[in-house]
């Protein structure tokens, strides 16, 4: 293969299965009604489509098929998601299980954790949230307060965590918590990761809400949980490395630049189906696209690196900044083109949502600031 169409993913397999998840969209699609939504992965919990989609077999595609998996790779995972979200369908529910919490539990869960929740992730019927930030412990991750003290048969957890995505809606969060007391020394020393479910008891979600009332993310707090050995995420003292080794998986992927595509595309149809667009707007269409395009080849190449098991941190981080600043100005770029022409209500929609979520595009998974740092030190630079 030359290293152009490595850049590519269009091996006649993916092609294949491009074209077999496009049709299952198209269909879902016609018989449920769903719209095209920007930032779907966050904002659209549709855990009936979730559970078609897993039915289909488009959920767990790097799950291995002893655990009701399809048993592919991440370039699989790659196509489906890639042709998920530039149609906007409704992700949210599964999207963290599929992405971060299966690669998880087979780099580090048991094979009793592997056979309770591995299935029902590759069903598209197991959803979770991801218990990291705190208050004072966003960018800097290493200052998580949250803790675990060990007592009969397990653990209790006890502290509070911030902006938890569908927590509400879930049915476990991963906890990140100390599990012995801080290191100067060895900041990253003694953190320990917990499953835990949403509805145990001295677990309290109470909502965060957007400015237009939108409800995503949540507080969520720990108040002497109970936690038995068995849904210990990996090793005690591990929790550091288990965690910041999932984040290629978070960082990389289409979601990083295609929150914004629905609202592309239908800027895109709005465009075309008027009179000629003049130069300005046709080299407009044109920079964005071209953005896109070197941006996902950035974005395969990641996705190559995973499924050779390469590490791709810095990679993925460097794909993560310039992906999510695409998606910002993808959108002012929008406004101006359709500017001068009349907007459908789906485009004045779509324009609207992405304007309200722009800002978090930069900041969840890792602020831009921060990664640049990543980035610079992965590179000797500092
Ligand atoms: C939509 C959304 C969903 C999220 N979902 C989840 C979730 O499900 N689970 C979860 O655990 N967390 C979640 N987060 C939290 C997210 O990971 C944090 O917001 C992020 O890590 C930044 O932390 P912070 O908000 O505390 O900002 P801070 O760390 O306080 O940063 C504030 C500012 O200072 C800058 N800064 C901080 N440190 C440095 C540095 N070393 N160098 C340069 N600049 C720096 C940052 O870039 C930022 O601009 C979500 C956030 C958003 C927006």
């Amino acid at each position: 293969m030359t290293s152009f169409a490595a850049l590519s993913a269009n091996e006649p397999e993916l092609g294949r299965l491009r074209a077999s998840i496009r049709e299952f969209l198209h269909a879902d699609r016609a018989e449920h009604g769903w719209r095209p939504a920007v930032d779907s992965w966050l904002g659209q919990w549709d855990q009936d489509f979730s559970a078609r989609l897993g039915d289909a077999g488009f959920v767990g595609m790097i799950i291995p098929k002893q655990y009701g998996g399809q048993g592919l790779n991440h370039l699989h995972r790659y196509v489906v998601t890639e042709e998920l979200l530039g149609v906007g369908a409704p992700v949210a529910a599964h999207w963290v299980a599929d992405r971060q919490v299966a690669p998880g539990l087979l780099a580090y869960g048991t094979d009793e954790q592997r056979e309770r929740l591995l299935p029902r992730i590759a069903a598209g019927r197991y959803f979770s949230s991801i218990g990291m930030s705190e208050h004072t412990a966003g960018s800097d991750l290493a200052a998580v307060q949250t803790k675990a003290t060990r007592t009969d048969g397990g653990w209790l957890l006890s502290g509070t965590k911030v902006w938890t995505s569908g927590a509400h809606l879930a049915h476990q969060v991963v906890v990140l918590t100390r599990t012995s007391p801080p290191d100067p020394d060895h900041r990253h020393a003694g953190f320990s990761q917990f499953i835990v479910p949403c509805d145990a008891e001295g677990v309290r979600i109470e909502p965060i809400r957007l400015m237009n009332g939108e409800h995503h993310f949540n507080e969520v707090t720990f108040n002497d949980v109970l936690v038995p050995d068995v849904d210990v995420l990996g090793e005690v003292g591990n929790g550091w490395h288990q965690v910041t080794s999932e984040l290629s998986f978070e960082r990389s992927g289409p979601e990083r630049l295609l929150s914004t595509a629905p609202l592309i595309v239908a800027a895109i149809r709005v465009l075309s189906s008027g009179p000629t667009p003049d130069d300005r707007t046709a080299e407009g269409v044109g920079d964005l696209l071209a953005r896109l395009i070197s941006l996902r080849q950035l974005s395969v190449w990641v996705a190559r690196m995973l499924t050779d098991h390469a590490d791709a941190a810095n990679q993925a981080a460097l794909v993560k900044d310039l992906g999510t600043r695409f998606e910002q100005d993808s959108i002012e770029v929008v406004a101006d083109l359709v500017d001068r022409v009349p907007a459908t209500p789906e485009l004045a929609e779509l324009l609207t949502t992405a304007r309200l979520h722009k800002p978090v595009f930069t900041l969840r998974g890792g602020t831009n600031e921060v990664l640049r740092g990543v980035v610079a030190r992965g590179m000797g630079l500092r």
